[in-house]
């Protein structure tokens, strides 16, 4: 429902005056990130031509133990959505069926396993296993669906078990219990690898692990400007990087030019979002990868930009010494408590000041998606926004309907200009405590919010 108020307020409403540029004298940080995964895959194959090893490693596997035995990682995870963004996933998914496995189960493990089993793909390519590094902490499935390409290959599984995060702090028995999982992984490897624990090295991959976490923190932050420089969906665009390369100086070096652009573009008042910003919202979830843009676009016409998301900051986390980085670990969306991912979204909707949100039911995602009915509940009491989902799938594009999803964003964006219309009526601020600062004032804001959320993810 359109009113007359809202016409008005949307000619009114600022709008970046261009896109962001590089920072002088470097390349694009989109170019950096973009070329450091390719490269990543690259390296992966020349290493496994010299017969070195190559780990299938979980996205949240304590990586930097690999990197003290000079393992080569690649990601299922990484590559399944990969596939999936080129649209190769639902064949991909199919033949895992007609391997047997469930359809119910994560897409991302069913292209997986497809691959793994030597189901060929025209997309990226990722050399075989030597042996597979697993952790629950994503979500248990991950368990099973790495135990089963380590029973297709024959090869030697890792596990780092860390138990469900079911209160806000970490206890000390836990730290301990997870300290002992890391010295059982570091034995197992020197098994497999017959090299001894490089400290050395290990050190060095947890320096750069944690200068990579800062940047990209520090670039996620930047979404609290309004108008902000960005679009969560350009954080989307750059998932690969921080999944894959978290322990590599190139991508630490790509994500401080990355936030160094973002700062620049606030000077420069230009943004990668070319639309007024309307409305600010969160998304929540992985994105469909295989319908981005249809994703994207209703969003766009509408200028209703993205301004906090949960997915992208989930994998920037910091630690000084192996307690830490075992409390840490032990935190991800779909492994705490129902208080903490509460409070978790909405401190970032108070921080980034958004005035609704939507939610992708994700089909293969079960824990992440399972959470969400109370968690929109909690919202919706807390910070008093519309929230609106939709049903959607992250890899398998039969479980997501476009047609289903633009008219959600609709229903979304009416109630939104609704609420936006009786509340500047009143007076009152369209978005959740936003702040419509100077950029000292928000610096020093996103530098607290930056080190409470490192707390938080501790
Ligand atoms: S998408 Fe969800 S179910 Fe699939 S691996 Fe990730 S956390 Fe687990």
């Amino acid at each position: 429902m359109e009113t007359k108020q809202t016409t008005k307020t949307e000619n009114t409403k600022p709008k970046a005056s261009g896109k962001p540029r590089p920072i002088d004298g470097n390349p694009p940080a989109k170019k950096v990130l973009s070329d450091l995964v390719d490269n990543i895959y690259n390296d992966a194959w020349e290493a496994k031509e010299r017969g070195e090893l190559i780990a299938w490693t979980s996205s949240k596997f304590p990586i930097e133990i690999a990197k003290a035995f000079g393992i080569h990682c690649v990601y299922p995870e990484n590559h399944a959505a990969t596939t999936a963004a080129k649209k190769d996933g639902l064949r991909l998914c199919k033949k895992a069926e007609d391997m047997g496995y469930d359809n119910d189960i994560c897409g991302y493990a069913r292209i997986s396993l497809a691959y793994a089993a030597g189901e060929p793909s025209d997309s990226r390519k990722m050399p075989m296993p030597d042996l597979v590094l697993c952790c629950n902490n994503i979500c248990n499935m991950m368990t099973k669906w790495y135990e089963n390409i380590a029973r297709i290959h024959d090869i030697p599984m890792v596990m780092v078990d860390f138990p469900f995060q079911n209160t806000g702090d970490v206890s000390e028995e836990k730290i301990d219990y997870m300290v002992g999982q890391f010295e059982y992984a570091i034995d197992q490897l020197e098994e497999i690898t017959g090299k001894k624990f490089d400290q050395e090295k290990f050190d060095k991959a947890c320096d750069t692990a944690n200068r990579t976490a800062a940047a990209w923190l520090k670039a996620c932050n930047y979404m609290a400007y309004k108008p902000s420089p960005l679009s969560g969906f350009d954080l989307f665009n750059h998932m690969a990087d921080i999944v894959t390369a978290r322990v590599d100086e190139r991508a630490a070096r790509g994500f401080e030019l990355l936030a160094e652009e973002y700062e620049q573009s606030i000077k420069e008042g230009t943004s990668t979002w070319t639309k007024p910003e309307e409305h600010r919202i969160l998304f929540e979830g992985i994105p469909c990868w295989p319908g981005l843009r249809k994703l994207f676009e209703p969003l766009e016409e509408a200028g209703v930009n993205v301004a906090a998301v949960v997915y992208a900051p989930a994998f920037g986390f910091q630690y000084d010494g192996i307690r830490e980085m075992a409390a840490a670990y032990s935190k991800a969306p779909c492994s705490v408590c129902i208080e903490d991912g509460v409070e978790w979204r909405a401190n970032m909707a108070r921080d980034n000041g958004i005035d609704g949100a939507l939610v992708n039911y994700n089909r293969s995602c079960k824990p992440w998606s399972g959470a969400m009915p109370e968690m929109e509940r909690q919202w919706r009491d807390s910070l008093d926004i519309p929230v609106v989902n939709f049903d959607g799938d992250q890899a398998d594009s039969r479980n997501f309907s476009e047609e289903q999803y633009k008219t959600r964003v609709q229903g979304l964006i009416e109630i939104m200009n609704e609420r936006r219309d009786e509340r500047l009526s009143k007076g009152e601020d369209q978005y959740t405590n936003h702040d419509n600062t100077e950029i000292s004032e928000l610096e020093k804001k996103l530098n607290k919010t930056s080190d409470d959320k490192n707390k938080q993810a501790q």
